[in-house]
């Protein structure tokens, strides 16, 4: 019999509209003959509804009209507890669903929430669990969990929105000491959204605001001259690991036009690096995979010092982008897996880490 797999796009992020290009990829490839395909959205909003394609609303049609309202136990739009309106289904009744691909990017997705909702309802589901997922995603904490693992990265310090808006003299002066440019982002988020680099105090100002709109949490870190490296990983409790690949950003940094605008950024696959660094990055890859206790896939990113070509640890991504050309499924082309392949062993992963929970 074919698998049932629920395919859940979109989301309440700032990396939305980049969720309904990896969900598009995801759906196209998924073999129709082993998969019965129900892709679900979850809108801006936070609504869910099933049967609706991402293509369509990369058209621009409206979710409401096109799928079946899915009622969850939380519904932000009712501001708490759903009542079960006539004509919605259930969450349960998506069942039976035989695995979820969740392909969402950023907040309520990326970071343990959605992970949560699947366990409570014992469905499997690609990727990392919530502890791993809501770890990744906090930049603060993924990198207290990294020091404590002997990663090496760049230097940084954080803050909250309540401290930069009652001293934000005191905030700039404590950025400061890291020496500029620096980076300044929100803790919590994806694509470059609400990042940016700042080489003097007023810039500095303005970057803390910015951050500041999109969490309450706020990272500076040093901003170094670098190389930018990424390494897929793929597996649960013995994961493995991709060629390293090279992103070459036209920008000033690896910004959000960078990533998604055709030709303001190249990708060298694999990156030209001596034999030696690319086994040093694919081995603090399996490493910081395994820190956070990853599951199914991760991306890693890498920063190459250009003055003394130290190795440093950006940061994470347990659900990296997927389209036919992101980074993520590229790397594993590289490596030897294609991307139809490669799902089929995400989900395969998935399965084998229910059966390990229970
Ligand atoms: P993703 O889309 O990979 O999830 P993100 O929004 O989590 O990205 P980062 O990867 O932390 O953001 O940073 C985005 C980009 O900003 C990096 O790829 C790099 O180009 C630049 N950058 C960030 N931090 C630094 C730093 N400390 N020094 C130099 N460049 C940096
Ligand atoms: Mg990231
Ligand atoms: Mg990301
Ligand atoms: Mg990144």
């Amino acid at each position: 019999a074919k698998k049932r797999v629920a395919v859940i796009f979109g989301g309440r992020s700032g990396e939305h509209r980049v969720s309904l290009n990896s969900a598009a990829s995801v759906i196209g490839a998924l073999d129709k003959e082993r998969y019965e395909v129900i892709p679900v959205v979850i809108t801006p909003e936070g609504k869910w509804f099933a049967g609706v394609e991402p293509a369509h609303l990369l058209a621009g049609e409206d979710p409401e009209q096109l799928g079946q309202r899915v009622a969850l136990p939380a519904d932000p739009t009712y501001g708490g507890l759903a009542p079960v309106e006539e004509g919605c289904l259930k969450v349960e009744q998506l069942r039976p669903v035989d695995v979820v691909i969740p392909v969402l990017h950023g907040t309520f997705g990326e970071d343990g929430t959605v992970q949560g909702l699947l366990e409570l309802a014992n469905i499997p589901y690609v990727g990392a669990g919530v502890m791993a997922s809501a770890a990744g995603m906090d930049k603060i904490m993924m990198k207290t969990v990294f020091a404590r693992h002997g990663l090496p990265q760049v230097r940084y310090c954080h803050f909250l929105r309540r401290d930069w808006e009652r001293e934000p003299e005191a905030v700039l002066d404590r950025v400061e000491q890291l020496g500029y440019p620096v980076f300044v982002k929100p803790a919590n988020l994806g694509s470059s959204v609400g990042i940016s680099r700042a080489k003097n105090r007023d810039e500095l100002r303005r970057a803390v605001e910015l951050a500041a709109s999109y969490d309450r949490k706020i990272i500076a870190e040093e901003a170094l001259d670098v190389r930018e490296v990424e390494v897929s990983v793929l597996g649960n409790d013995d994961p493995m690991a991709s060629l390293p690949g090279e992103i070459v950003p036209l920008n000033e940094f690896y910004d959000y036009e960078a990533k998604y605008v055709e030709g303001k950024s190249r990708l060298v696959i694999p990156a030209r690096l001596p034999a030696e660094t690319m086994l040093e990055l694919q081995r603090l890859a399996i490493r910081a995979f395994k820190a956070l206790d990853c599951a199914g896939l991760a991306r890693v990113d890498f920063f190459l010092r250009r003055d003394n070509g130290a190795v440093l640890v950006n940061e994470i991504n347990t659900i990296p982008g997927f389209t036919r050309t992101s980074m993520y499924p590229k790397l594993w082309e590289a490596t030897g897996i294609p991307y139809q392949d490669l799902l089929d062993r995400l989900i395969e992963l998935a399965l084998e880490r229910h059966r390990d929970k229970n």
